[in-house]
């Protein structure tokens, strides 16, 4: 068969690939040449340019070449010495291992090897020293310059294969994949923003020649970065673009809007809604007007009345008469909606609202009191109830709906893309109900229109009036008698105490504080203080009752694990202790601090800290004290954590990107969505670009059926 593709080359056919390789690539996760094509270093050394050793620098770190003269093992009274003098035509330096006596099996007088590290001065003050530097030893066989005399790519290897026979084996791979590469971006696009080749690009990221600029290269912002990550922006929203187009397509309802339910439920809230929760209820409605299923998200900061404004819009559903479904992450969340809407709903005796999670917890407004699961199946498909309230069970096969016509998914990060699609799937046959997601993660702009583009997006920015400040400090474990006076002092006014602990029962291995053994500290502490325990093992029933006794003020001190993370809501909370602090992530602990500040009372969030603690910990705990706006906090966790771990693409089920970076890729990322709703404007099909068609497919296989339409 001949080869006109990169799919067509077997990576097995390659030069030094066998068995053995095979199963080594396969661990790094190389299974075709397209993978290896994609499989880019970690770093880069700059080799074309080798000091020799007289021009070393004390205090620099340098690559240096020379060859073994003597190798040999000292012993002091602490450590074993591992030294190796080497030379090259311009003197002698030598290298020092501690306690690594091994390293004398790995070395022979008369190799070459290549030295990476920071110069010291040694002990002889003629000769400097490199101490534990990184190594590669030059073998005679080298039929071509690929380790030295040019930039070296340094790739992550696994047990058993070196870097060296790595980089060999990649460099038989990209030199045979080379000229298959095809340029499946059209060439107007290349052209306007100036990007290269995507064969220069491939060669210079792998193998790039003395001339490229090493120090972009390293930085990863090199020409060639910027034209892979162009690729997978461009990528990325030609798919979303396609999804948002194939949705569009979609049957929906035409609710009709503004009838009676909703305007009454607006004149009898004990309070106003805010601009921000007004405008968002407009975007709404104008969305479920239209004949076509509505995709709307919600962002809004905890506390900034998500639910209220989810909820006129499902009375809107109902005044239609369509059942509207609401999906929360967990069944403690459930619960408290279900509690919460009931009360809304308290005057609306036709409104039927029911609670079906995965166990038990059921029951029915205006129905008989039932305990069993298929009775409220029944009550939901035979239509008698409008509201349906649920965790991810709501999902099942053995779930079915009457006339199914709002989606509510709360806290959207936890379900994934394919989640939403069941659910949708539960609609009358051949209509797509309409969907609507609420996220309290702050998620930044930037990052939304790459993790949404398939959506709409609306921002509730803006709090209910009222709100007071949640002032925030930070204690270390050294100064918990501090933490305690603040206890003390909170409790003595009446106040109500949530105290979060990373786990729930000890460990042993993580030296965690538990929440089991922290409810018995609490309770000997505060002698006087009635102290609550809740989390994520009990019962949905005990966890209930205990929620109830915080709320109805019969507990003072409520210890828990993060089972209180979203959405939970009782205004008497005053203060926020979270115990190991530099365990949690910022977007966790900004959720957890919004539990507190909800009532007409100062708040306080205290962060107790253990050490040790990594950099990036000082820094959220930094960001946590300086800020409580949810998308400040975001930005900075993005700078912290960078995107990759921020995407969480598994989770959102959109293609992994390999080489963007968010932050730096901003204008790119804006670049690439306008070009792919041109492009697809202009030629909805791609007729015009086969390649580039079979590139889209290439980069979601598997994900979504991106291009069913194509
Ligand atoms: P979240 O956006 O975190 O889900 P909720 O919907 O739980 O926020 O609302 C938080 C609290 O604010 C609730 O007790 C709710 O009744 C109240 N609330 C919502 N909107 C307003 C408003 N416009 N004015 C005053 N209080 C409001
Ligand atoms: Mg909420």
């Amino acid at each position: 068969m001949p080869k006109n593709d990169l799919s067509d080359i077997d990576i097995t056919s390659i030069k030094g690939i066998g068995a053995h390789m095979t199963k080594m690539l396969l661990k790094l996760g190389i299974k075709s040449v397209i993978d290896a094509v994609y499989y880019l270093p970690y770093r880069y050394e700059d080799r074309s340019n080798l000091k020799k050793i007289e021009g070393l620098i004390c205090g620099e770190t340098e690559t240096v070449c020379g060859t073994i003269i003597s190798a040999e093992t000292t012993q002091t009274h602490r450590f074993k010495i591992f030294v190796l003098t080497l030379r090259d035509d311009t003197g002698m330096f030598q290298a020092k291992w501690f306690n690594q006596a091994y390293l004398s099996k790995t070395f022979h007088k008369g190799q070459s090897v290549i030295f990476n590290g920071l110069i010291k001065h040694g002990v002889n003050a003629n000769c400097f020293e490199m101490q534990n530097p990184e190594y590669e030893i030059i073998t005679d066989d080298l039929e071509d310059n690929v380790h030295t005399n040019r930039i070296v790519p340094v790739y992550k290897t696994t047990a058993g294969l070196t870097v060296k026979t790595l980089r060999k084996t990649m460099f038989n791979i990209i030199n045979t994949a080379l000229p298959f590469l095809e340029e499946q971006i059209p060439p107007q696009i290349i052209k306007k923003y100036g990007l290269i080749g995507i064969h220069d690009c491939i060669k210079t990221l792998h193998f790039p020649d003395t001339d490229v600029d090493i120090e972009s290269l390293i930085r990863g912002e090199s020409p060639a970065h910027i034209r892979l990550a162009f690729n997978e922006l461009f990528f990325l929203e030609l798919g979303l673009v396609t999804l948002r187009r194939d949705k569009e397509r979609d049957i929906g309802i035409a609710f009709n809007i503004d009838q009676g339910l909703k305007t009454t439920l607006i004149k009898n809230l004990p309070f106003k809604l805010t601009f921000a929760q007004s405008r968002v209820l407009k975007d709404i409605s104008n969305d479920m007007k239209k004949p076509t299923p509505m995709n709307r998200l919600i962002q809004g900061d905890v506390g900034s009345g998500k639910t209220i404004v989810a909820l006129l819009a499902m009375l809107d559903a109902i005044d239609s008469g369509y059942q509207a479904v609401v999906m929360a992450p967990t069944e403690i969340l459930a619960i408290q909606h279900y509690i919460n809407i009931s009360k809304l709903l308290k005057d609306f005796d036709k409104i039927g609202v029911c609670l079906l999670t995965g166990k038990k917890a059921i029951s029915c407004r205006t129905l008989t009191e039932s305990d069993s699961c298929d009775d409220v199946r029944k009550e939901i498909k035979n239509g008698l109830v409008s509201i349906i309230i649920g965790t991810h069970s709501l999902i099942q096969e053995s779930v079915g709906f009457d006339r199914l016509g709002l989606i509510v998914i709360d806290e959207q990060h936890r379900f994934g893309v394919m989640q939403r699609a069941k659910l949708q799937k539960k609609g009358i046959k051949g209509v797509f109900p309409d969907i609507l997601i609420m996220t309290a993660t702050p998620i930044p702009r930037t990052l939304a229109l790459t993790l949404y583009g398939d959506m709409n997006y609306s921002v509730i920015d803006e709090l209910p009036p009222g709100r007071k400040p949640v002032r925030t400090l930070l204690y270390y474990e050294s100064h918990k008698q501090g933490v305690y006076d603040q206890i003390s002092r909170e409790l003595n006014s009446g106040g109500r105490i949530y105290v979060v602990y990373p786990l729930v029962e000890d460990s042993e291995t993580m030296d965690l504080h538990s929440a089991i053994k922290g409810k018995e500290a609490f309770i000997l502490k505060f002698k006087e203080a009635r102290v609550g325990l809740i989390h994520g093992r009990m019962k949905v029933s005990e966890k209930q009752a205990v929620m109830n006794e915080f709320k109805d003020g019969l507990i003072d001190i409520l210890v828990c694990t993060t089972v209180i993370e979203v959405g939970i809501d009782v205004p008497e909370a005053t203060l926020m202790l979270i115990i190991h602090a530099e365990r949690f992530g910022l977007s966790q602990l900004h959720q957890l601090r919004g539990r507190v500040g909800r009532g007409k009372r100062e708040s306080l969030c205290i962060l107790l800290a253990y050490y040790p603690m990594s950099e990036e910990a000082k820094q959220r705990m930094a960001v946590m004290v300086k800020t409580s706006n949810g998308f400040e906090i975001a930005e900075e966790d993005l700078k912290i954590r960078g995107p990759g771990e921020f995407l969480g693409t598994k989770q959102s089920g959109l293609p992994d990107l390999k080489v963007t970076d968010i932050n730096k890729h901003a204008s790119l990322l804006q670049a690439a969505k306008d070009e792919a709703e041109q492009l697809l404007c202009e030629d909805p099909q791609l007729t015009k670009y086969p390649l580039l068609k079979k590139g889209l497919n290439d980069f979601w296989h598997g994900k979504i059926e991106i291009v069913k339409t194509l």
